[in-house]
């Protein structure tokens, strides 16, 4: 999942977006307003977490631009403790939920799963593929009764193939929501994640729901006959 966190402040931003991405989220990092209009306009994210504090254009502003380009995606707010007002306004501008500064990461965590389930758009805290099964809020998988040990990047791109199967995923969709924005779309990166996927889900079993589609991508789901 790609989140987009907006934080001026520089420690504070690489401390949240370090921890969520020790928790397998894909982490951009916006420093202003204006940056996270630019990038909420190109790509696809699967939350906001957007300080209310910002110079110039302030959170709320970004939010209600966010409502009015007709995006839907949930927003979490980072707001300090004493702006009961700002929340207000904030929760008005069309934000989901508030989370008060300073916070325990583990809330962090909390909220963020709590919304990026209700956001996503096959939700549901397991996700099914033929004998494929993916526990979100346990981040565990597991292929009939076995149980799967996945790295971080592998559950990622697992987790995005499982939403969107039985579709294909566009190889350069995977690279913008498993790895980050900017990263080099030149190197086989998919191909060496994908084939490790394939080792620990499909080698041992006689069907393979790993798919190539050729010149496209890959999907998840039964061969085609
Ligand atoms: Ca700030």
């Amino acid at each position: 999942m790609r989140l987009l966190l907006v934080e001026d402040e520089r420690k504070v931003a690489s401390f949240i977006a370090r921890s969520l991405r020790e928790n397998s989220y894909t982490v951009d990092v916006a420093e202003t307003g204006e940056k996270a209009l630019g990038l909420v306009a190109r790509l696809t994210y699967d939350l906001v977490l957007l300080d209310l504090r910002l110079p110039r254009l302030s959170g709320v502003e970004v939010c209600r631009e966010i409502r009015e380009a007709g995006l839907e995606m949930p927003v979490l707010m980072l707001t300090a403790r004493s702006l009961v007002e700002q929340r207000v306004e904030g929760l008005d501008a069309g934000a989901d939920d508030y989370l008060t500064k300073p916070f325990a990461l583990a809330e962090l965590h909390a909220r963020v799963r709590a919304l990026t389930r209700r956001g996503f758009h096959k939700g549901g805290p397991k996700l099914h593929t033929a004998d494929l099964e993916l526990d979100r809020p346990r981040r565990a998988v597991k292929r009939g009764s076995q149980q799967i040990q996945l790295t971080l990047k592998e559950y990622a791109l697992l987790e995005l193939l499982m939403v969107r199967s039985p579709d294909a995923v566009l190889r350069s969709e995977i690279i913008e929501h498993v790895w980050s924005y900017g990263f080099d779309t030149e190197t086989n990166i998919v191909e060496v994640y994908i084939n490790r996927l394939r080792q620990k889900i499909d080698q041992e079993h006689p069907v393979k729901l790993i798919q190539t589609v050729r010149g496209t991508g890959y999907r998840l789901g039964m061969p085609e006959r």
